[in-house]
């Protein structure tokens, strides 16, 4: 699976956003064949609404969306990249992880503050800073090697110096290395580097209860910060969010919702705009037992695909028989949509595109 570790100085809220987002979960685990949690990890389902339209006109007895993990990963501090704190643990939690929800405090309250007052920019840059200097110490771990076998000529050295070169310097100017700016085909050396700051982020802000349908003046910095760097960016209550996530009622958690002056839980946009920032496309397959969402790195073929369900599929695949997921509901289900000429069948090479509804054939 795909995930998101949450990360933020201490006292922002990151484990009162966590337990939301697993309550909520947990709310919804009926629906579920798996959701095994451990403590600092959490599965969540995406909300879809194509998926609710699917299984309506389909009338599945099942509706399993697909899912996301986040991670909250605690313990980072000012120094944490020389060792504070849980240091280095910490930082190879966030190695792991594809995409960083950075939780930043918005709130005024009487949670005492590390850096002892309310400052979502100081406190962003604390981080990124700490980030930066983390993956600086990694990068120079390696170069001195790396220049040597470049300039003897080896080719995997040489694509690597020629990322880790102009990323280095970067870093070095303050700059992430998501900054720099790399050919499609030097992606993939990036990616390998496993470095935190070319991960894409999601800025959170975490207002007052007050504020959650506004936002505050902090979360207006915020706002403009993640517009300046491509980032995304979500107001939320945590404190809120919890309250709403207990809440298991649809029509109370609805009219509660609506006294805050929203039509969406915090949760669920933190959650979409998580999957969004990822780069993800999701597939459907439907039928009268379920009617389910698959999630695929967006450039994958339909084997890559077909191997997302289950690995026999992609050895075996023979072709997907595809109507995209707009037509499926338009003409009211699979049949009447074939008949219509809605079905596509897309062989070995076929590029999944987003809202696809598939049935996989394949050799056992
Ligand atoms: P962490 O250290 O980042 O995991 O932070 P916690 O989730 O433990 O929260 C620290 C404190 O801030 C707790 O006392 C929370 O009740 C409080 N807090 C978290 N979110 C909010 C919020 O949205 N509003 C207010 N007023 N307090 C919050």
């Amino acid at each position: 699976g795909f995930n998101c570790g949450i990360v933020g100085l201490p006292n922002v809220g990151k484990s009162t956003l966590f337990n939301a987002l697993t309550e909520a979960a947990q709310a919804e685990a009926a629906n579920y064949p798996f959701c095994t949690i451990e403590p600092n990890v959490g599965r969540v389902p995406v909300p879809d609404a194509r998926l609710d339209r699917l299984a309506e006109v389909a009338k599945s007895a099942k509706v399993l969306p697909t899912q996301l993990e986040f991670v909250d990963i605690a313990g980072l501090v000012r120094g944490a990249s020389k060792g504070e704190g849980l240091g280095n643990q910490f930082l190879a939690n966030i190695r792991q992880v594809d995409a960083i929800l950075h939780l930043l405090r918005c709130f005024e309250g009487d949670t005492t503050h590390v850096e002892g007052s309310v400052d979502p920019i100081r406190d962003a840059e604390t981080i990124d800073t700490e980030l930066m200097l983390a993956d600086l110490d990694s990068i120079e771990r390696q170069l001195d090697q790396i220049q040597k076998k470049a300039k003897q000529g080896e080719k995997d050295a040489i694509e690597r110096r020629n990322v880790m070169e102009p990323v280095a310097e970067a870093l070095r100017n303050g700059k992430p290395a998501r900054a720099v700016q790399l050919t499609p085909e030097q992606q993939p050396v990036l990616r390998q580097l496993h470095l935190m700051t070319s991960k894409p982020v999601l800025y959170v802000s975490n207002v007052d209860e007050g504020a959650v349908a506004t936002g505050n003046k902090y979360s207006e910095m915020v706002a403009e910060r993640a517009k300046a760097e491509g980032a995304g960016h979500v107001v939320i209550s945590a404190a809120i969010e919890a309250e709403v996530a207990a809440l298991t009622d649809p029509e109370e958690k609805q009219a509660f919702l609506e006294e805050l002056g929203l039509n969406e839980s915090g949760l669920a946009r933190v959650i979409k705009e998580g999957y969004r920032l990822l780069d993800l496309i999701t597939f459907f397959t439907v039928g009268p037992k379920e009617a389910r969402a698959w999630t695929v790195r967006r450039g994958a073929n339909a084997p890559e695909a077909a191997g997302v369900i289950h690995s026999d599929m992609q050895r075996g695949f023979i072709r997907a028989e595809t109507i995209f997921w707009q037509d499926f509901v338009d003409c009211g289900g699979e049949s009447s949509a074939k008949e219509a000429g809605k079905m596509r069948v897309e062989g070995r090479d076929y590029t999944v595109k987003d809202g696809d509804v598939f049935h996989f054939r394949f050799n056992v």
